[in-house]
């Protein structure tokens, strides 16, 4: 027996590996495609932002360089006017300081040297009474000012506009953060910006504004050429306070609409935040930032620009996720239709093995039984059959292509030709369940060879019409000759019995039946005429036959009793007519006669037919064979009629035929009722004579 095959498992991991290595392949494609993608955006981004930035700072540029612009050109009219008033600084500070302007203040500051203070507060004060050359308190502790101190330079403020509020008087010699861009002023001859710091304002307790000033030197002629030059020409210095809130306010607008915060940083002041659109929050760099550089009055400045939350997250900040979620979506969907397609190969696989086995136990099944097999396209007429079934033949399937249903039908025997398309056509039509022949068909040595055919349709067209009908074939020669054998042995046994049986009842030496067998006719006989019909008995016996024996011998004897026996058969009429030897030379014979002259001109054709015979018996006067003849018949036998009665009825007239001189027929009749049982036969009815 063969074990069931062990399923192979290392296809399987196979099968595995491969899903996952294409799932792990989208999988990375996708991550890949959404890394670029979000790059893709993200320099979009960036781009776009540049963009941004490019404007704002376009805004923030333009007020500047309005304000540097405007103040040089004051500081050089200023230059050609010796004396400034405070009516001309007025015109001056009305015309520059305005609601656009960035510019909140500005203010004339002369260089003073500290010999010449005393004068210039003295000069002053008869334009403005009360003016003092101030500065901030040293120890910062409120509003407080006091009297400038003894410096080389003093630079202070001599007018202001707007006038409120201002730092009039304020030494600005007393910082030297802020004289620091005021010096570089002076040396480069072009307007420097301060640092940022408060802005501070006399007499006002509002919090600190950050600002910057700028300050443009002014020079005793216009244009000194050189550094020395401009130091020794120098008067004093036009500033222009800007508050960072007013100078931002465009750039800060456009940030605003594009969704952007902006920040300011005064490099040169390691890095410090001077500006925020994002309130105080305080600053965290952040990659979204873009940063960009500006010059501000001589000033590097940085301008940073971030992203609010939210204002890039439209359409494009979707695609690479989208694409992602796509891509693994894709990925898994091919993984899976893979694994399904993968799965159902195995099964496949699985399914031909196992039809092969199938195919291959078949094969052993039909080698075991030595099946021929056949496989009949019915349209086509193909016939497909294996080597087995030519083999029964004698033959090689090779020999007999191409294979139809004309090469079996050569092949069949005519006599059983019908026979089995009858059964194929009981099959088609479904009257049997299978089709089942056997035929004999012809071996290549010219012997026929018996084979049984089994098979069924096991394919209809729609209508029902049988497409394919497949089967075996088994060479039964071997059963057909035993089925024969046992025939012949039947009919053989049945003669023997037959033989048997006649010898039974027949007489060995004529052929008559014998007397044993005379009862049952005499009875059958009786059985018939009980119907209404008449019975006829007449025995006979040979005349002087003991002398014949005598002179002839008893095998001429014998030849004479075969002689008369064979005349008297031949003499019969009807199939129920018998005829007996009941004993020696005396014979009987039971017939149908309807009438008294109907029998006994039957038993006269009997004599004549016997003296035809002319058997030479030198012993008897008539000289050859003769018998006497005892008739007897009844017309209308009953039930009480036996055998014996009718034997002795005839044997009776026997006698008297006998006594009369022998060679004649006596003959009795009875009617109804008469001569049965213990009745006593009537008179002698007829006689007929010896003939000559
Ligand atoms: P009849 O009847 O005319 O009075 O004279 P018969 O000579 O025939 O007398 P019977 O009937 O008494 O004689 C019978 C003889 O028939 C005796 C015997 O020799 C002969 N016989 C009987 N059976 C056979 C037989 O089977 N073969 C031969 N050859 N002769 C037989
Ligand atoms: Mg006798
Ligand atoms: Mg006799």
């Amino acid at each position: 027996m063969n074990s069931p095959p062990r399923r192979r498992l290392w296809p399987w991991i196979v099968d595995v590996a491969l899903v996952i290595l294409i799932l792990a392949v989208g999988l990375v494609g996708s991550v890949a495609a959404y890394r670029s993608l979000a790059l893709k955006a993200a320099g979009q981004q960036r781009e776009l932002l540049n963009a941004m930035g490019q404007s704002v700072v376009g805004a923030f540029d333009l007020q500047l360089v309005r304000v540097v612009e405007t103040l040089q050109a004051a500081s050089q009219m200023m230059s050609a006017q010796p004396q400034l008033t405070h009516a001309q600084f007025a015109r001056y500070g009305t015309g520059l300081v305005g609601d656009l302007s960035p510019l909140s203040l500005l203010e004339w500051q002369p260089v003073v040297p500290h010999a010449q203070l005393g004068e210039f507060e003295r000069l002053a004060n008869l334009e403005q009474p009360g003016y003092r050359v101030v500065e901030p308190a040293p120890d910062h502790q409120g509003e407080g000012f006091v009297p400038a101190r003894e410096r080389e330079l003093h630079v202070p403020v001599r007018y202001s506009w707007p006038e409120s509020g201002a730092a009039v008087g304020v030494d600005m010699a007393f910082d030297p953060r802020r004289m620091r861009s005021k010096q570089i002023a002076r040396d480069a001859g072009v307007p420097i910006a301060s640092e940022t710091f408060p802005l501070i304002r006399r007499g006002q307790q509002t919090a600190a504004i950050n600002g910057f000033a700028v300050s443009a030197p002014v020079y005793r002629s216009t244009r000194p050429a050189g550094v020395e030059a401009r130091r020794h020409e120098l008067v004093g210095y036009l500033a222009g306070v800007i508050e960072l809130p007013a100078l931002m306010s465009e750039a800060a607008l456009r940030a605003d609409a594009n969704g952007l915060d902006v920040f300011v940083f005064d490099q040169e002041e390691k890095h410090r935040l001077i500006y925020s659109s994002a309130g105080s929050e305080p600053f965290q760099t952040d990659e979204r930032d873009t940063a960009l550089s500006v010059d501000v009055g001589g000033r590097p400045w940085q301008l940073v620009l971030r992203p609010r939350p939210g204002a890039f997250a439209s359409e494009g900040d979707r695609t690479p996720l989208l694409a992602l979620a796509t891509g693994g979506l894709a990925s898994l969907l091919v993984a899976l239709a893979v694994a399904r397609s993968l799965v159902v190969r195995r099964r496949l696989e699985r399914t031909e093995v196992d039809l092969a086995e199938d195919r291959q136990r078949m094969a052993n099944v039909l080698d075991g039984t030595a099946a021929g097999t056949w496989d009949w396209h019915i349209d086509s007429g193909r016939l497909d059959i294996n080597e087995r079934w030519a083999q029964m033949l004698g033959r090689t399937r090779a020999e007999l292509e191409p294979v139809t249903g004309t090469t079996w039908e050569r092949l069949c025997h005519p006599g059983d030709l019908i026979e089995a398309s009858l059964a194929m056509k009981r099959h088609f039509s479904g009257a049997d369940e299978r089709y089942t022949a056997e035929f004999r068909m012809r071996h290549a040595d010219g012997h026929w060879v018996w084979v049984q055919s089994n098979g069924s349709v096991f394919e209809r067209d729609a209508e029902g019409r049988p497409l394919r009908l497949a089967g075996t074939h088994m060479d039964i020669s071997r059963r057909k000759a035993d089925e024969q054998r046992l025939q012949d042995d039947a009919r053989a046994l049945e003669a023997a019995n037959r033989q048997l049986r006649d010898l039974a009842i027949v007489d060995a030496l004529t052929g008559a039946f014998n007397r044993r067998h005379f009862n049952d006719v005499c009875l059958a006989a009786l059985a018939g005429a009980q119907r209404g019909q008449a019975v006829a008995l007449c025995m006979l016996d040979v005349d002087h036959f003991k002398a014949y024996n005598d002179r002839y011998g008893h095998q001429a004897g014998d030849t004479v009793l075969k002689a008369l026996a064979q005349t008297l058969k031949d003499g019969l009429k009807r199939s129920t007519d018998a005829l007996f030897r009941l004993g020696g030379e005396e014979f009987g014979i039971i017939f149908s006669a309807t009438s008294a002259e109907t029998a006994l001109h039957f038993v006269d054709q009997l004599t004549t037919a016997l003296h035809a015979l002319a058997l030479p018996h030198e012993g008897s006067p008539r000289k050859v064979v003769t018998a006497s003849f005892g008739l007897a018949w009844w017309a209308a036998p009953s039930s009480l009629l036996t055998p014996e009665a009718m034997y002795a009825a005839a044997d009776e007239a026997l006698y008297e035929a006998k006594r009369g001189g022998r060679d004649q027929v006596v003959m009795r009749c009875f009617l109804a009722g008469e001569g049965e049982a213990e009745a006593r036969p009537s008179e002698p009815m007829a006689l007929s004579g010896p003939q000559a």
